[in-house]
């Protein structure tokens, strides 16, 4: 059977990974993203089906009494979840998943021993990643002081991670984050099929 596996990738807020992520998809097409669930409402620009699926409360609440997330948490107020039939048909199918998930959701992703590779994007200081979030818009002195404690509490969460990759700029972390999918891909223990079909090992 064919080998598939997730990437996990999380940051604490502002860190720029939803544009990791992007650039990562846009990269190599053979990579997957996995679609969550979500209360929040949508952003300007954000699309049902491409970004999230937009559900009501009620919505979401069914779907975790049907069994039908593989992980989901609260997050910032809102309820986030990650569709489990989407990821058990890839992953039997040998594909490779990015999921931009938080850091209670990899915790959660972690006890269940599937196969996944824990990524965590890091600021290259705190003064960056203030910078960061005053660019993004949060003027707001209190907002900010919150959205900088959040990301102190999630750093706390790093041990949980295979690696730590500090986003001082895209390309260079779309790189170095390609370069752990490709190596991981290579593990020998994800190379059984290939060898027994290419070599007859
Ligand atoms: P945002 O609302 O800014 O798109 O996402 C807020 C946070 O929720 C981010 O840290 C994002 O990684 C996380 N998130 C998005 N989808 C999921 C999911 O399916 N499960 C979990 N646990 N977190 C998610």
């Amino acid at each position: 059977m064919k080998k598939g596996f997730l990437i996990i990738i999380s940051s604490p807020s502002g860190c720029g990974k939803t544009t990791i992520r992007e650039e990562l998809l846009k990269l190599d097409k053979n990579l997957l993203y996995s679609i969550s669930c979500t209360t929040r409402p949508p952003r300007k620009g954000e699309e049902n089906g491409k970004d999230y699926f937009f559900l009501s409360e009620e919505e979401f609440h069914r779907k975790i009494k049907n069994n039908e997330f593989l992980e989901w948490a609260e997050v910032h107020g809102y309820l986030y979840g990650t569709p489990k039939e989407f990821i058990e048909k890839n992953l039997k199918e040998g594909k490779i998943i990015v999921m931009d998930i938080d850091v209670q959701g990899a915790e959660k992703i972690k006890k269940k021993k599937i196969p996944a590779v824990f990524v965590f994007l890091l600021p290259p200081s705190w003064e960056e990643l203030k910078k960061r979030l005053t660019k993004r818009g949060t003027e707001n002195k209190k907002e900010m002081e919150i959205r900088l404690r959040r990301a102190k509490e999630e750093m706390k969460y790093y041990p949980l991670y295979d690696y730590l990759v500090v986003n001082r700029t895209i390309p260079e972390t779309v790189e170095e984050v390609y370069a752990i999918i490709k190596a991981e891909k290579r593990k020998k223990e994800r190379m059984e099929e290939w060898l027994k079909e290419n070599l007859s090992v």
